[in-house]
């Protein structure tokens, strides 16, 4: 098959196609050797994040919604029963099989280099593709040693595990039914978000438990899935995981959107009050730290002419795939150097450090004395 017959599968014309691709909607990126297109803005039914290869087309993992009342939004979601998953704080992949080998595609449809070379790991991808070609697998990777995120769930303390959450087939932006996904993700033995069964609206206290103990915890959150279609997802997270979004994000706040922090300060606060927590001396003082602890530090950093730095530590199957890594950071225009690369049992382990020069460009500007107007 060619790109013009694999477009028109979804409705799109040659036309359409050409002038996308003219205007970069879609741009042409190859890894390995295999040519594919990421969809940088809506072409047609395509949303930015899909990937079209000669024979395929890979949909955006679509956004979800979010509640911040979690009693009302789950009333004035849900007239019919809906299924509760864990909402895992990593990073989505969309692992599909393309001109047969199989890649993990990031939300922003790049091939990751690291986590393709971490499939084998995770699951039979083999056993899955060959029975299932047509299949796209998506789910979190998330722990530690991942070149993305700093957070991770408490219960990864090394390296990084995979949480598969959904199925979906390839030329549609549909869900496979969630009863069937999880059969699915049975018989192959594919590691799985915890799944806390089904519910109704009316079950809104044992909904609670679960979040409080996921609060205590540590951990990001819920995701609701309807079984109706006609009802949508939602997401609903935990005061502690925006806690732990803002410490994460303060060493670059200056080069963050303020509605990053506003956010999350939001989403706290209505934590606290649907779950009779007191705005206390210990939240007050954890949500300062967060904010400003390691903001100061790098702002003492910057000012000293210190380079504001992330060291971050991967494990790669393949020697190969290292290089990869570093050529997708450079397309990303992600600034990282390598630091080490030893071989330690049956991985490679790698060492770098990320590099933020926009916050320290700014900090500099400031301290050297530039004035500006807010
Ligand atoms: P959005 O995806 O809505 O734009 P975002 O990128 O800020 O928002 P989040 O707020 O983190 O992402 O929420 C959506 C993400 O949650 C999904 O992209 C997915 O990777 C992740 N996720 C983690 N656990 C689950 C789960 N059980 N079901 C669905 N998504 C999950």
């Amino acid at each position: 098959m060619g790109i013009l017959e694999t477009i028109s599968k979804v409705n799109i014309t040659e036309n359409s196609w050409n002038e996308a691709v003219g205007e970069h909607s879609v741009i042409s990126d190859q890894f390995d050797g295999i040519t594919f297109y990421r969809v940088l803005k809506k072409v047609g039914q395509l949303n930015k994040g899909t990937v079209v290869t000669d024979s395929e087309v890979i949909f955006d993992f679509p956004r979800i919604a979010r509640i911040l009342q979690l009693e009302n939004g789950i009333k004035l979601t849900f007239t019919n029963p809906f299924y509760v998953e864990e909402k895992v704080d990593g990073y989505n992949v969309r692992i599909a099989r393309v001109q047969g080998r199989v890649f993990a595609f990031t939300r922003g449809s790049y091939v990751c280099p690291f986590s393709t070379d971490r499939l084998i790991d995770f699951f039979n991808i083999d056993k899955f593709f060959d029975e299932n070609p047509d299949l796209i697998i998506c789910g979190e990777i998330a722990g530690p040693e991942n070149p993305y995120n700093t957070e991770t769930p408490p219960y990864v303390t090394e390296d990084v595990r995979f949480f598969a959450f959904d199925i979906r087939t390839k030329g549609t932006d549909r869900q496979i039914p969630i009863e069937k996904r999880y059969r699915l993700f049975e018989e192959y033995d594919i590691p799985t978000v915890t799944r806390f069964g089904k519910y109704t609206a009316s079950d809104i206290k044992k909904l609670k438990q679960h979040i409080q103990d996921l609060n205590e915890k540590g951990c990001e959150g819920l995701v609701f899935k309807p079984i109706n279609p006609s009802e949508r997802m939602v997401k609903y997270v935990t005061a502690s995981s925006c806690l732990k979004d803002m410490k994460a994000t303060s060493p670059v706040m200056i080069e963050t959107q303020a509605e990053f922090f506003t956010h999350r300060m939001l989403r706290a606060v209505f934590y606290l009050l649907e779950h009779n927590m007191p705005l206390d001396k210990t939240f007050l003082r954890e949500a300062g730290e967060s904010l400003l602890k390691s903001l100061y530090e790098s702002v003492k950093k910057a000012s000293d002419g210190e380079m504001i730095t992330e060291r971050v530590n991967v494990r790669f199957n393949k020697k190969q795939n290292i290089k990869k890594l570093f050529e997708h950071f450079h397309k990303c225009k992600v600034d990282a150097n390598l630091v080490s690369q030893k071989r330690v049992g049956q991985y490679w382990h790698v060492e770098f450090v990320r590099r933020c020069f926009p916050s320290y460009e700014v900090i500099r500007k400031h301290w050297s004395g530039h004035s500006h107007f807010d």
